[in-house]
This record gives structure tokens, sequence and C-alpha cells, in this order.
């Protein structure tokens, strides 16, 4: 039976880690502030912005919420974000995402300093990474490296395989894997052969974005396996991208879905704003 990798406990150990350090900042006169902006009012989107608002209330960081309508032109949303980044008292500016039609993601990501940028989705960001250089981190990558870190799983010299190669989960966490001296394979929807190479993995990532995709024929026993999916599945419950009940009795460890990957993406979201350039000053 496989270890149960705990992301609402392991997140949480986070949150109360950085709510000591916001009390610290605060004492010291800053208070560390992020700015959320939501276009429209996709439903999910203000899920997502609320769990948000209520992390950042949880730690201790201000929040400062725009709502701006679907209607918004692509023009008066970069004015907004040029504003933010000429503001000292603000310390990151997060866009939520996906934005309406008419706006340019790449634009507006584009336009995020990269010194606010705390989803790490700037290609600043992104190439610090790849040459190993400081810089934000996209949030739910960090967050699998700090569960991993945290239930004491070996990742160097570790064969890892990582399924999905996104801009947001799959390439940064290739990075990051690579970071910590794994031996990275990346596998994606041309890949062939997927089962032999991904049963190469002592740790196995799923960012496949398919419902329960991989089963036990997938995964060579005692592999640490990481679930990143979410869904909604045909009987009304959460999913994953992994078959839980047919891979945990191989698995060495496991993160389930939900209480897995999904609670860091916050916590790494709030590491991020607390570790701004304009709050450590460098
Ligand atoms: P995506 O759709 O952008 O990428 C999916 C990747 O899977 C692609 O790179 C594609 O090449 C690969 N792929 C598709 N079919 C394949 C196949 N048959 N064989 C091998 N590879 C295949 O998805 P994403 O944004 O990376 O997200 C992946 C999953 O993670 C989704 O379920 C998403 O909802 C979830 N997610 C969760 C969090 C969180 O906080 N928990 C954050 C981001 C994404």
């Amino acid at each position: 039976m496989a270890k149960l990798i705990d992301g609402k406990l392991i997140s949480k150990q986070i949150k109360d880690e950085l709510k000591v350090e916001a009390a610290k900042l605060k004492e010291a006169g800053r208070e560390v502030t992020l700015a959320v902006i939501q276009v429209g009012n996709d439903p999910a989107s203000t899920v997502y912005v609320g769990n948000k608002k209520k992390a950042c209330d949880y730690i201790g960081i201000r929040s400062l919420a725009y709502e701006l309508p679907e209607s918004t032109t692509q023009e008066e949303l970069l004015k907004l974000v040029e504003e933010l980044n000429d503001r000292d008292d603000v310390d990151g500016i997060l866009v939520q995402l996906p934005l309406p039609s008419h706006i340019d993601e790449d634009t507006v990501i584009r336009t995020i300093s990269p010194k606010k940028d705390v989803d790490g989705f700037h290609p600043q960001s992104v190439g610090a990474l790849s040459i190993g250089q400081k810089g934000f981190v996209s949030c739910t990558p960090a967050g699998i490296i700090e569960l991993l870190k945290r239930s004491d799983v070996d990742i160097e010299g570790k064969e890892c395989v990582i399924i999905g190669r996104s801009n947001i989960v799959g390439k940064p966490m290739a990075l990051l894997m690579l970071r910590e001296n794994a031996t990275v394979t990346i596998c994606h929807s041309r890949t062939k052969n997927l089962k032999e190479v991904a049963k190469r993995a002592d740790i196995l990532i799923v960012a496949i974005g398919k419902p329960e995709f991989v089963t036990s024929e997938y995964v060579k026993e005692g592999a640490v396996v990481i679930d990143v999916g979410i869904h909604r599945c045909d009987n009304g419950k959460l999913c994953g991208d992994v078959l839980f009940s047919d891979v945990e009795p191989i698995a060495s460890a496991i993160t389930p879905v939900p209480g897995g990957v999904g609670p860091m993406t916050i916590a790494m979201l709030m590491h991020n704003c607390i570790d701004a350039p304009n709050i450590r000053q460098d």
C-alpha cells in the first residue's frame, strides 16, 4: 500500500510558515501586497480568485482585487498592468487566465514586470529557470518539488518521467527536476510506447489532462506517483489523471485528488509573493 502524499497538510504547513514571515515583514513596516485581476465572470475563475484571496487573508498578505467586465479592451487591461508595475506598494501581479478571446494572453503576460510575475509565466522567469538563475517559478511545479522534499522522496539521480509538456506544468516541472539532479524524460501526445517509457520512472509525474488515463500498466512497482490532473468525473466526484484505485496498490507513494497537488499551487503563489524582489530588495 502506498504512502499518501498529503498536499492539504503540507500546504497548510507552508502557509503557516509564510504567515510568520508576513507578520515579521509587517512589524518591519512592509505589508506584502498581491494585485489580482479578473476579466469577465467565468465561474471557475471566480472560485480560483476567491481561493487566492482567502489564502492572502489567512497569511496576512494584502490583496487588491480588480474585477473588470468582459468587455474590457486589451488596451485597458495593459494600462492597468502598467500602473500596477509602477506602484511601489504592489509586490505581485496576477492576471487570472483564461482571458476573453479578444485579449492576447501572451501580450498580457509579457507586460507584467518580471519583478512582479508571481505566476512565473513571463518569458524572463521561464528563461531564468532554464539557466538556473533566480526568478519566479510556476506555482504548480514548484509545489510538486515541495511535496516531494517534505515527504522525504529522494530526487537526485532518480529516473523521473513527466507526462505532459505544457508551458505551465510539464516543461517547468522538467527543468525543476533537472535542477534537483533527476534524470528527466518528458512524454507528450506524440511519444511512442508511452507505457514502457512511463514504467521506467522512479518518480512519475502525470499532467496529461485526461481523467484516470494512467493505470497500473504505466507504473513500475514502488514508483512515486504525482497526479497533477483535476477533473469532475462521470460520478460527480473529483478525480485526477491517474486511476488511483488501480495504481495505489503498486506505488510506494502517491498524491490523492483532491488533496494532493491542488492545494500546493496556491501555497506556492503565496510563497512567491513573500519572495518577491520588491520584498527581498534584490
Ligand atoms: P495541457 O492540456 O496544456 O497539456 C497536456 C499535455 O499532455 C500536453 O503537453 C500533451 O502533449 C500531453 N498529452 C496529451 N495526450 C497525451 C497522450 N495520449 N500521451 C502522452 N501525452 C499526452 O494541460 P496542463 O495545463 O499541463 O494540465 C494538465 C492537467 O493538470 C489538467 O488536468 C489540469 O486541469 C491540471 N492542472 C492542475 C493544476 C493544479 O493546481 N492542481 C494546475 C494546472 C493544471
